[in-house]
């Protein structure tokens, strides 16, 4: 048989290929993630681990706010690239080269290559990430029912990558300063481009590009955005959006016009998609892909607290001493990638067994609830703060439950949206839907940082509470208009219908 027919436990040996490609990728990531804000603001002499840029808290974490943002961002030009140039497997190769070169340059001291590192990397990672992940769609044929349980074992290595990474990194920069923990990064990013390259034989079916014979068949981006000048409506839409925009820039400064004017971008677009859609079959499961991606904006604004206001909570008001030892802040970060690890296949395994008894719950039915379990982790966050403004200290088992929600939400909502959209978008989108989604998690990112900026003015237990009421009232609607929103896929995820 061929060499891309092979399997290993079950799923196509690509899968393994892309797992352990994404592992290093998300190595790379989250340890250099893990450092930039520490090292934007520690001071520019006297640390131990190397002179830091000397930056105050608020330029370090809007820069980090941005920089989350855009990451996830340029998935939506890395899926067009994809979709239209040179096909998914080509663009990862390529990302990944770049990822290679951005942690390389971010080992040098020099300002200049700090930003042009978190430059390439912003490119690198919008490149790999959308397309890596839509190949694992590709891996399987229309109507597999492996290929949720495939995408929850990418998800393994995914948040396989993210632990090591937050272990080994964060010692490397305690004994070898900034600069090595940077080069870390980049070593492993060296061994994903090395594994990738290695794995090809077993990829030659996926991420392909086509080239159509039919002109039908290729996205025209310039004839789409053309049309908008012509179609009334859409324009009149668009136009008030840009102007929106403009209020945007004028009250907000710089930074949000340009982000509303992005929206307004990807908004423009998605309507002139919507509109040269073959059917209305296609149109209504577009429509039911649109709105998941609200609830994904939703469920990462709340989730990303993690990284910082439950971050600085933690190391603030925390009892962290166990058995007479402080738990290190960092620590917890871990532990999100840790519940990942252990609860990835028994989660998926649940959806299984009720599959084989025909009662498997729909992808939207799981989001949504990814919404409300993920909520009931900020009322642990809830009961902590009580307990601080009580007792002046909280409990750390209030966290560890608090992630522990987190997370299983996560492995309800993130794991499964890629899936739902392999399932979902017309194969020519593909790359571009993916490159959405992504974008939608980056806006979550941003949201997230602006509800956690807020926590100084409203105080954590007003956040926190906020927070739980609001995702589990938009959970609680999204089940409620779930029958509807079921029927507009038109049994997109029913094994014995094709998509296309
Ligand atoms: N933690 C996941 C990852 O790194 C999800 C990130 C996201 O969807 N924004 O892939």
């Amino acid at each position: 048989i061929d060499k891309h027919e092979k399997e290993l436990f079950g799923h196509p040996v690509g899968l393994y290929i892309l797992f352990f490609t994404e592992m290093w990728e998300r190595f790379s990531y989250y340890g250099m993630r893990a450092l930039l804000t520490l090292y934007m603001t520690t001071a520019t002499i006297g640390d131990d681990r190397g002179p830091g840029l000397g930056w105050s808290e608020t330029d370090a974490l809007a820069l980090y706010g941005w920089y989350t943002m855009l990451v996830y961002v340029m998935s939506i030009p890395g899926g067009m690239i994809a979709d239209k140039l040179i096909g998914q497997k080509k663009s990862v190769l390529i990302g990944a080269i770049v990822l290679c070169l951005g942690h390389g340059v971010l080992v040098l001291t020099d300002t200049w290559a700090f930003y042009t590192g978190l430059g390439l990397v912003i490119l690198g990672v919008g490149l790999l990430k959308p397309n890596i992940s839509t190949m694992v769609g590709g891996l399987y044929k229309q109507g597999d029912i492996r290929r949720d349980k495939g995408f929850s074992i990418f998800y393994i290595g995914i948040n396989l990558g993210s632990l090591l990474a937050t272990i080994f990194v964060a010692l490397v920069v305690a004994k070898k300063g900034w600069h090595a923990g940077f080069g870390l990064a980049g070593i492993a990013m060296v061994l994903g481009l090395v594994v990738y390259i290695w794995g090809q034989q077993f990829l030659t079916h996926v991420g392909n590009h086509e080239v159509s014979v039919n002109k039908d068949e290729e996205v025209s981006y310039g004839q789409l955005y053309g049309d908008l000048l012509t179609s009334k409506p859409q324009f009149l839409i668009t136009l008030l959006l840009v102007l929106a925009s403009g209020l945007g820039w004028y009250f907000m400064g710089w930074g949000y016009g340009m982000l509303f004017l992005f929206i307004t971008g990807i908004a423009a677009l998605m309507m002139m998609i919507y509109k040269e859609l073959p059917n209305k079959v296609y149109q209504d499961r577009f429509m039911v892909l649109l709105l998941s991606f609200i609830m994904v904006i939703i469920f990462w604004g709340a989730f990303e607290q993690a990284g910082g206001l439950m971050n600085l909570y933690t190391d603030e008001k925390t009892n962290r001493m166990l058995l007479g030892m402080e738990i290190p802040t960092v620590m917890f970060q871990s532990l999100n990638a840790a519940f990942i690890i252990i609860f990835a296949t028994i989660v998926a395994g649940i959806w299984a067994k009720r599959k084989l008894k025909g009662r498997e719950a729909g992808s939207l039915f799981k989001m949504a609830l990814g919404i409300i379990i993920m909520g009931f982790g900020f009322l642990f966050m809830v009961f902590a703060a009580l307990e601080y403004q009580q007792t002046g200290s909280s409990n750390m088992l209030w966290l560890v439950f608090a992630y522990l929600f987190h997370t299983l939400g996560e492995l309800c909502i993130s794991p499964v949206a890629l899936s739902f959209i392999t399932k979902l978008t017309p194969i020519k989108y593909a790359s571009l839907m993916m490159g959405v989604y992504f974008a939608a998690t980056g806006l979550g990112n941003k949201v997230a940082g602006i509800i956690g900026e807020s926590a100084s003015e409203y105080g954590e237990y007003t956040i926190f509470l906020g927070i739980f009421v609001f995702t589990v009232v938009i959970g609680g609607l999204f089940v409620a208009i779930m029958k509807p929103l079921k029927r507009l896929t038109h049994g997109a995820e029913d094994n014995e219908r094709d998509l296309v």
